[in-house]
Parts: C-alpha cells; sequence; structure tokens
C-alpha cells in the first residue's frame, strides 16, 4: 500500500470535484483529485448542457447568476472551445396553472436582477417558428442571458486545466472508504493507496451517499436515469434550450438535436437506454415540433441525476465531524452551477467562509446526518 499526504483529497472529478480542485490549486493547496473512471465521464459529459439560470429554486439563483459569469470566461481560461453561447432559455407553457406559477416566478427572478421576460403564445413562437401551430400555449419565460455548453468539450478541457495547475489527478482508482479518527476524516483508501489530508470533499455525484455510508452519514439522496437522444444533424431550427413539461430539446453547433426525456426512478446506477426514452420521445416532441416526425435519431445515452428530497443541492460540511465537506444533490441543474461551486467551495476550505451564503444547502437541514450503521460503498 502507497501513502500520500496533501492539503485536500476530492474524490469524483465531475463538474463539482474538478472545479473544486482545479480552483484550491490556483490558492496553493496541494490537492490529490480522485476518480473511479475518467474525468467529467459521468453526469457532466452526459449532461444536456443547459448552462440556465431561470426556473430554479430561488436559493440557487445566485449561484447560477454568478456561474454564467465565470463561464463567459471559461474558454478563454482553458485555452479550448466549449461551444458556450448565451442564445437563450426558453420554458414553455401549456396552461393556465402553469402560466400562473410562471408569473409569480418571473416576478421573484425579475426582483433577483435575472433578465427575465414572460412571452405571449405568439412571441413564444417568434423566437421559436419550429413550434407546431396547434400546439397548446399559453406562453414561455425567456432568459436571454441563458444558454448551452458542450458538456464533452468541457469534460476534455479539465484534464489539461488540472495538470496546468498542479493537482494530482488519480483516474480508475475508485475509493473504497474514509477512514475516521478522533472525530475527523484523515483518509481515503482506495485499492492502491492511502490518502491522509486535512480536508476531504465527497463530490461522489450519484454515489456520495455510498460514500458516506462508509463513515457512519446518511445522505437522504435518491437518483433517476436520466437520457438523451441525438438526432441525424441539421440545418439550424432550433435556438437556445427549450423545455417543457416532458422533457427539453437544444440544437448543438454540429446541428445534431438533442432530446431530453423524463428522468426515471432507479435503485441500481446502470447505463443502458431504455425502450421508454423513445416512446417518450416519440410521443411528447412532435406533438411540440411535429418537424421531428420525420428525423432520425441516430444514438443516446444515459446519465444519472442525484436528487435530495427537496430538489435542492447539499453543499456542506459535516456536522459533528472535521474536514469532510460534501456537494451533491443537484437534481437535472447541476452542470450551469458547478464553476461556482467549485469556488465557493475553495473559498470555505481556504479562508473559512464563502462569498455567497451556503446555509440554504445544509445537509442537517433533512435529518441528523449520524446514521445507524457503516457500511461498504456499492460499486454499481
Ligand atoms: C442526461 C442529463 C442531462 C442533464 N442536463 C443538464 C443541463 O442541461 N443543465 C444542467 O445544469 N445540468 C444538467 N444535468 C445535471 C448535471 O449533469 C449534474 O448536476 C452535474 O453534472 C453533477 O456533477 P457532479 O460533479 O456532482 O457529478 P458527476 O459528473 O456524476 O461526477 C461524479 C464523479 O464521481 C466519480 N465517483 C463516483 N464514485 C467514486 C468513487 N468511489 N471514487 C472515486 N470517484 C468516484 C464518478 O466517476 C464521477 O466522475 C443533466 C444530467 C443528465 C444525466
Amino acid at each position: 500500500m502507497k501513502y500520500y499526504d496533501s492539503d485536500v483529497v476530492v474524490v469524483g472529478a465531475g463538474i463539482m470535484g474538478a472545479f473544486t480542485a482545479l480552483r484550491l490549486a490556483q490558492r496553493k493547496r496541494t490537492v490529490f483529485l480522485l476518480d473511479k473512471g475518467d474525468i467529467g465521464r459521468e453526469s457532466t459529459g452526459r449532461c444536456g448542457g443547459g448552462v440556465r439560470q431561470q426556473y430554479r429554486d430561488p436559493a440557487e439563483l445566485p449561484l447560477a447568476m454568478k456561474a454564467i459569469d465565470i463561464w463567459a470566461g471559461l474558454a478563454e481560461e482553458f485555452g479550448e472551445p466549449l461551444e458556450y453561447r448565451r442564445h437563450g432559455s426558453l420554458k414553455l407553457l401549456h396552461n393556465d396553472a402553469e402560466l400562473e406559477e410562471a408569473q409569480a416566478r418571473v416576478a421573484r427572478e425579475r426582483e433577483s436582477a435575472l433578465d427575465v421576460d414572460l412571452l405571449t403564445p405568439a412571441e413564444v413562437v417568434d423566437f421559436a417558428p419550429a413550434i407546431g401551430s396547434d400546439t397548446d400555449l399559453t406562453g414561455g419565460t425567456l432568459c436571454m442571458t441563458d444558454g448551452t455548453a458542450n458538456p464533452l468539450l468541457l469534460a476534455r478541457a479539465l484534464g489539461p486545466a488540472l495538470d496546468r495547475t498542479g493537482v494530482h489527478v488519480n483516474t480508475h482508482e475508485p475509493v473504497r472508504r474514509f477512514i475516521e479518527a478522533d472525530g475527523r476524516v484523515v483518509s481515503a483508501i482506495t485499492d492502491q493507496a492511502e490518502y491522509r489530508a486535512e480536508t476531504f470533499v465527497n463530490a461522489a455525484g450519484s454515489w456520495a451517499a455510498g460514500l458516506c455510508r462508509s463513515l457512519g452519514l446518511d445522505l437522504p439522496c435518491s437518483a433517476r436515469k436520466s437520457q438523451l437522444l441525438i438526432t441525424e444533424p441539421l440545418s439550424p431550427i432550433i435556438r437556445g434550450f427549450i423545455s417543457f413539461g416532458n422533457g427539453y430539446i437544444r440544437q448543438a453547433l454540429d446541428g445534431n438535436l438533442h432530446l431530453g426525456v423524463r428522468g426515471l426512478p432507479i435503485d441500481v446506477l446502470e447505463k443502458s437506454l431504455t425502450y421508454s426514452a423513445l416512446i417518450d420521445a416519440g410521443r411528447f416532441f412532435p406533438k411540440i415540433f411535429p418537424f421531428i416526425r420525420n428525423i432520425n435519431i441516430i444514438r443516446g445515452f444515459t446519465g444519472f441525476t442525484t436528487w435530495s428530497p427537496d430538489g435542492r443541492p447539499i453543499i456542506d460540511k459535516a456536522a459533528g465531524l472535521d474536514g469532510f465537506y460534501l456537494a451533491t444533490g443537484f437534481c437535472g441543474h447541476g452542470f450551469c452551477l458547478g464553476p461556482m461551486v467549485g469556488q465557493l467551495l475553495a473559498e470555505w476550505i481556504c479562508d473559512g467562509s464563502s462569498t455567497l451564503d451556503l446555509s440554504q444547502f445544509s445537509w442537517t437541514r433533512f435529518n441528523q446526518i449520524k446514521s445507524n450503521a457503516k457500511s461498504q460503498p456499492r460499486e454499481d
């Protein structure tokens, strides 16, 4: 067994863990970043690419608004194209109840200085002419500073950026458990080595709860299988990121449409594409975008989203256990937040506090975090 010492060990090289490690290293901390696979190849690299501020839990909005400032500079920081574009996000409203909810939401978001508009059905169709003329619409909400980025390009850019900053990245090395002594976490154990540090960050996405169990900590998150279907490339036809009750759609720069279907609650983390994804796509998308009826789906893939009971992430330090931070439960919208969450966690770890208030993301809002039994993480 090898032994490594560092200031911080970050577990999980998704967008949360990678940005936390990057910002910590920029603050001159020695950091090990460990992943069971490759960098950014789970939810982060498999996501819909929406970089969206509107239509969020109010507690997340300040993070999302700061996050898009970071997104604006990332391609230059990494020296790589990320296909980040601010071409708007449109949320379609199909009935009076949705319209009423949207009126209240838009008023609240505008009070927070978000530039978001409530559109009439005619204005919705002006923005998205591909919407069928007989689609039931009561309106839409449009935020033009929202946009999209290419998740795979981000995943590819993170590795060199981490290297340049001096983060020690060990991939294909799953953490099996954490070790606790005298009220603090002291090491993370893999099959190859023991990683000792002052501070640990559990950013293992849908696997974070399993790792918490190795410390006897209860993390009340569940997983959903979220699936994307990719069509053949088309000339430009869809602008921005458009979501509706049963899915969302964006058009990548290379012309392919990305169709996101409803997430399925799951117990086992396995990545086969389900037949129900195709059924959903066939049932819901042509109703709104009739042209899709004649378009070929050429591939699809699955990722996992991690859900807290109230749909808000958990970004916290474990109460009663020193040196253990956690960032997970980002549901279907952590891609936008990741760069900001990494910055805030690095501030908290280095300065003892963060520049934005994270108290609404506390772990203890659900329960006592200590559970009765310690167990090993599952390997699915
Ligand atoms: C289909 C889909 C569409 C989505 N669309 C959007 C969108 O449009 N906009 C948006 O903002 N968000 C979207 N999301 C959500 C977003 O992708 C996630 O919220 C975000 O990527 C979570 O990042 P993460 O770093 O917490 O998790 P992950 O990216 O899953 O990273 C966790 C990492 O931990 C590693 N790991 C796990 N266990 C261990 C272990 N024992 N040891 C070492 N490493 C371990 C994993 O290998 C993984 O790399 C979508 C997600 C999916 C699946």
